[in-house]
């Protein structure tokens, strides 16, 4: 291979790459909107409530450098003025997994590992003080979110063990029923709502500080942890039912609800759960790939990592076009005219979900909702509650719920 000649090459590209900077940057300053946009989105702390890139941890990334293969990586993050996000440990329960709490605290150990190896980048946050504080020294603030209940098995201990090493909030369950709640995307009731041993795990996850997720989770278990709860709780990466009628997007009545119990819906970026005519390709489009799902699941049976990484290959592949940025607007317009500016906030889903809507393919591309927002007339002092504060909000109130 002619070395010259490639470094020429790449010293080519590199002048192109800096080239399209500028005139992109020279775009944003011309437009005073986007100059203001970008002053507040600098000021805000921004916290993404969900993003499942410890999927990737086992097959090598380092999120200390651009990786385009994940949505997620540190130098991602602060081009898209991203503060704060909590990690998903994310463990399926579509499966009977024999050793849910060996699989999440491997992947609670690679989260540790990817920020230790990244020290100058990032730090682990485990309270709002922490996030404040990290925001200033100019780093990644890294949270632990756990995505299912499974690993706590049905052991209050673990789950205490689990706030030790920094989860600070668990969603209930994922796609199925589990030991502690009943899921919205599976058929017939298991518990009706929470099991016995989920309203022990609620009352004690308010004694802890944890805050109770109520994404992925049926409608009656979500009225049964408002009855339980003391604490305010979250959807970490739920939309709104009335916009795309998707089982585990919430209704009207449930935001209500949520709302008037302190709480904060923070929105998904998925476009499946975002537009229904995104929804309706999608779904005629996997109904053309089920063939090699099925593959894929019997030649993964025991590679759980292969099988999460093939799977979100297929939905990328069969996804129709992204939608617009203003339907993701639409979801955060919906929930202020119904509950108000208090109550809604921000969760990806990347890395976990496959297509976001254009402008917002990757992490980077969060100021593109700041300057939706102000678009669309919202003060920055409402911009400021969306982009972080309510979330912190809703953090802070279950900290103070913590009794020794
Ligand atoms: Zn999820």
């Amino acid at each position: 291979m002619n070395t010259l000649y490639s470094r020429k090459f790449l010293i080519f590209l590199l002048f192109v790459f800096v080239a399209l900077n500028i005139f992109a940057d020279e775009d944003k300053t011309i437009d005073p909107l986007w100059k203001k946009a970008m002053e507040i989105h600098q000021r805000a702390i921004v916290i993404d409530s969900h993003v499942d890139t410890p999927l990737a941890f086992s097959r090598g990334v380092n999120i200390g450098v651009r990786d385009d293969s994940v949505e997620v990586d540190l130098v991602k993050m602060k081009e898209g003025g991203v503060d704060a996000a909590f990690f998903a440990v994310f463990i399926s329960n579509d499966d009977d997994d024999k050793h849910p709490s060996k699989d999440a605290l491997q992947i609670i150990d690679r989260i540790y590992k990817q920020v230790e190896k990244n020290s100058d980048k990032a730090e682990m946050a485990f309270s709002v003080a922490d996030i404040e504080r990290i925001e200033k020294s100019g780093k990644r603030a890294i949270l632990i979110g756990m995505e299912n209940g499974s690993p706590v098995e049905d052991s209050l201990e673990l789950l205490r063990i689990y706030y030790r090493l920094g989860v600070r909030y668990v969603t209930l369950t994922h796609n199925y029923h589990n030991s502690i709640s009943d899921s919205s995307t599976a058929f017939h009731g298991k518990w009706y709502g929470l099991s016995p041993f989920g309203v022990d795990m609620v009352k004690e996850m308010n004694r802890l500080g944890m805050m109770i997720d109520v994404s992925h989770i049926s409608d009656r278990a979500f009225y049964e942890v408002l009855k339980y709860s003391t604490s305010p709780v979250i959807a970490t990466h739920s939309c709104c039912r009335a916009i795309c009628d998707v089982n585990r997007n919430m209704s009207d009545e449930m935001i209500k609800e949520l709302a008037k119990h302190g709480g904060v819906i923070q929105i998904n970026f998925y476009s499946g759960f975002l537009s229904p005519e995104f929804k309706a390709k999608s779904d005629e489009n996997y109904e053309e790939v089920i063939p090699s799902v099925k593959e894929i699941r019997s030649k993964y049976r025991d590679d759980k990592d292969a099988y999460w990484d093939h799977m979100v290959k297929i939905w990328k592949e069969s996804s129709p076009e992204s939608p617009e940025i203003d339907i993701l607007m639409n979801h955060i317009d919906h929930v202020v005219k119904l509950v108000g500016v208090d109550h809604v906030g921000l969760g990806s889903d990347f890395d976990g979900a496959g297509n976001f809507p254009k402008g917002l393919q990757d992490i980077s591309g969060y100021p593109v909702i700041t300057y939706n927002l102000l678009k669309r007339g919202y003060s920055e002092e409402d911009i400021l509650k969306i982009l972080g504060g309510n979330l912190l909000r809703v953090f802070r109130e279950n900290e103070k719920q913590r009794t020794e």
